[in-house]
């Protein structure tokens, strides 16, 4: 892998934004091999983020409805902080948050904490707020966990060519159907992990885990007739991991009442 990177660097050293490296994902620890610098995907991401604003703010199809993006903000406030918490770097981020009425938008977040939510995603569901908090912190562990630079930088090792600028391969990664397939096992683990990283950042902001668990199924009910897509894990395998989590902090809990209660009666024992 080492040597990989070396030849990398070598042939594309004209592109200033390369500066390989590795890094590890918060909580999941997961090692990643990154070869562009956050800095220059953040910065090439909010252009196309704000490419697509634009583009929906003249069709008059963003933020048309004040009370949710409100409800939105509110909520995304506490996940931010606790973004900050697992990655520290994300302090510095301009985060923003915008929704549209666009059908084909369910939601995502960019590189850099740039978020779009569909507004008729989360009307179709009828997601209450920490269900929404659930959608919001999948949608945020993407970013914290630079699955974007992730990608583009595994792009670039399976089929780099001359000329190929950040852009470039933005571009490609958009549209060339032969590189998205060969990036759709990356994806799996990345919507997996994203899944697992957002309940942790949804459980650090004080939403209750049973009600994550109840995203996951709607998830399901929604998605029960769709094509199979090996991008993602199966809505099955994402409820599952969610009913586990849930589990585990409902034992946390129980397990931190009980050595309270046995403190305090032997206090109470001692007067
Ligand atoms: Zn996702």
């Amino acid at each position: 892998m080492f040597i990989r990177h070396l030849l990398t660097v070598g042939l594309f050293s004209f592109c200033v934004s390369l500066i390989p490296g590795y890094a590890q994902v918060p909580e999941t620890g997961r090692w990643q091999e990154l070869a562009y610098s956050t800095a220059a995907v953040n910065a090439e991401t909010a252009d196309r983020y704000h490419e697509h604003i634009d583009a929906l703010r003249s069709h008059k199809q963003l933020d048309q409805d004040p009370a949710l993006l409100s409800r939105i903000k509110t909520i995304a406030r506490g996940l931010i902080s606790a973004a900050s918490k697992l990655k520290p770097e994300s302090n510095t981020w301009r985060w923003e948050i915008h929704i549209t009425s666009e059908q084909q938008v369910d939601a995502y977040c960019m590189a850099g904490g740039k978020i779009l939510i569909g507004s008729e995603f989360v009307r179709r569901l009828k997601l209450s707020n920490s269900e929404l908090a659930t959608l919001l912190g999948h949608e945020m562990a993407h970013a914290i966990a630079e699955h974007h630079r992730e990608e583009l930088s595994e792009a670039l090792h399976i089929n780099a060519q001359p000329g190929d600028t950040l852009d470039v391969m933005m571009g490609r990664l958009e549209t060339d159907i032969s590189m998205q397939l060969k990036l759709a096992t990356l994806s799996n683990i990345q919507e997996s992990e994203a899944d697992q990283l957002g309940m942790i950042l949804a459980h650090m902001a004080g939403w209750d885990s049973a009600s994550m668990v109840s995203f996951f199924q709607k998830l399901q009910r929604v998605e029960a007739n769709s094509v199979p897509n090996n991008s993602y894990p199966s809505t099955e395998s994402r409820l599952s991991m969610a009913r586990g989590f849930n589990k585990l902090w409902a034992k946390i809990e129980s397990d931190q009442k009980s050595i309270v209660t046995r403190r305090s009666s032997a206090t109470n024992d001692q007067k």
